[in-house]
Formats: structure tokens, C-alpha cells, sequence
């Protein structure tokens, strides 16, 4: 009688233990499923590439990413009780990032019109429009982008719409060389140094560049390529996160504040 007590003891001690551990992981669970669903108790992360000034650069004081961009998201996040964080990384790590839940949204002037892009993360509403611009140094001939020649080097940063342009260029054979850099400062040193006879930019980055740097460089000749339009992007349907950020957007413009920031950084 006794072994059957103790036997019985057994597999209700078991059966409480089994109970215990499916309700303890039934809660974790739905801790997880709580917190990955809100956005808004969220601390979401936008990762950006910060050499694009005035849209983003790093502060050389703070270390702090500053910029239209993220002046623009701040007001956005204000707008729709949104906590952001700003991630910096190589332009091309961008769409991989959201896609890989290494970041929730993209914002680094980036143009939702090129290629294949729409296809691999979701765009928002467009917050600035653009062309790009040979930036070449102040004792250049050259006319503008159609005047460059065939023994000539042009850089432009690695995965953007200047960078698969100059790439192009090498591939028909009417540049020497493309060179491609994770940096723009980097492609503008490559000009400053003589490395290379042109830097393929968008305009509102060269003019900022040329307010710092007018007495070695200049723009030759007039906007080309496809314009463009920039846009926040999110990992492919996260439509809750990405209405947010559109609603966000349309609200900062009709009160304003977009307008206001666009006189900051761009007057
Ligand atoms: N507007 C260009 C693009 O979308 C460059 C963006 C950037 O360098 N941050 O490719």
C-alpha cells in the first residue's frame, strides 16, 4: 500500500510540474507577443547612413546623428507617440537591416523610385524631391556630365542611385573607372585629392557640401538622371508602423513644422 502512496505522490508531483511550466510559458509567450505587436511601447530603431549632410551627419562634438531627417522623424515620433533610436550604417546594409529585424525603419534620403527597392521594403509618403549633380573642383573645364570623358575616374557612395550610375558609366565603357565608397566624405576627398575628376550627388547634399567647401569645388553643369523621390521606409508589411509614420508626416506638414525644418537646414 505504501509503494502505491508513493507512486501516486509521483505522478501528481509530476502532472503540477507539467501544469506549472505550460502556464509559465504561456505567459512568456504572450509578454512577447505584447511587446513585439505595439509600436508604441517600443523604442524603434531607424537606421540611416550619416555622411549625407544636411539629411543626416554625425555631430563631431556629441557623436550624436543629426540632420533634416532625423529633426523631421523627431517630429513625427512627437506627432504619434513614437520612441525612435538612430542606428548608423553603410548605405547598402539599409533595406537588409529592417528585413532582418536589425532595424525598424529606414530614413537616409533615400530615393523609393530606384530599381528594385519598392519590391524590398515598404515606402512611405514622400518627404523631399531631388536630382543629382556633378560636383567636379573649382578649376574644372568640364561642362557638365556629358562632357566627361573617357580616361576619367567619377566616385559616388556604394548602393545609391550616383553609385550605380558611375558604375554604369565603367560598364559602357565612357569613364575609366567608378569608384565607389562607403563614405561621401571619402568621395570627397577622392576629388579633393585628385583621385577622380567628378563626384555623382544629389544637389541639395553638394550645395551643402559647397557652402563649406566653394573656394576648391563646384557643380558643373545642370541636374541629371532620374528624379527623385525620398521617402522612410519599414521592413515589407508593417503597414501599422508605416501609417503611422505617413499620418505623422501629412501632420507635421499641415502644422508647419516640416515647412520650419526645411528652413533650418536647407535656407
Ligand atoms: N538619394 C540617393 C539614393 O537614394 C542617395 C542616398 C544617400 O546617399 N543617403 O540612392
Amino acid at each position: 500500500m505504501k509503494a502505491f502512496k508513493k507512486y501516486l505522490a509521483m505522478i501528481l508531483g509530476a502532472a503540477m510540474i507539467f501544469t506549472l511550466a505550460a502556464c509559465g510559458g504561456g505567459a512568456d509567450n504572450s509578454a512577447e507577443t505584447d511587446d513585439s505587436s505595439d509600436s508604441e511601447a517600443q523604442v524603434l530603431r531607424v537606421v540611416t547612413e550619416a555622411t549625407f549632410a544636411p539629411f543626416e551627419s554625425t555631430d563631431e562634438d556629441t557623436g550624436e546623428i543629426i540632420g533634416f531627417d532625423p529633426d523631421m522623424m523627431a517630429a513625427i515620433a512627437e506627432d504619434q507617440g513614437l520612441t525612435l533610436e538612430w542606428i548608423n550604417m553603410e548605405f547598402d546594409s539599409l533595406i537588409p537591416a529592417v528585413n532582418s529585424n536589425q532595424g525598424d525603419i529606414i530614413c537616409a534620403g533615400m530615393n523609393k523610385l530606384a530599381g528594385d527597392r519598392a519590391q524590398m521594403a515598404d515606402f512611405g509618403d514622400t518627404y523631399f524631391e531631388s536630382d543629382l549633380m556633378l560636383l567636379v573642383k573649382s578649376d574644372s573645364d568640364l561642362s557638365g556630365i556629358d562632357a566627361v570623358t573617357s580616361d576619367m575616374k567619377l566616385a559616388s557612395q556604394i548602393g545609391t542611385t550616383g553609385g550605380d550610375m558611375v558604375q554604369e558609366m565603367k560598364e559602357e565603357g565612357k569613364i575609366a573607372d567608378s569608384v565607389v565608397l562607403n563614405q561621401w566624405t571619402d568621395c570627397y576627398l577622392q576629388l579633393q585629392n585628385g583621385e577622380v575628376q567628378g563626384v555623382i550627388v544629389d544637389k541639395p547634399v553638394g550645395e551643402a557640401y559647397l557652402k563649406s567647401h566653394g573656394d576648391i569645388a563646384k557643380f558643373a553643369g545642370e541636374s541629371f538622371g532620374d528624379h527623385e523621390e525620398f521617402a522612410f521606409a519599414v521592413k515589407k508589411g508593417n503597414t501599422e508602423l508605416l501609417d503611422k509614420l505617413n499620418a505623422g508626416l501629412a501632420n507635421i506638414k499641415a502644422s508647419g513644422k516640416y515647412e520650419e525644418l526645411v528652413d533650418k537646414w536647407f535656407s
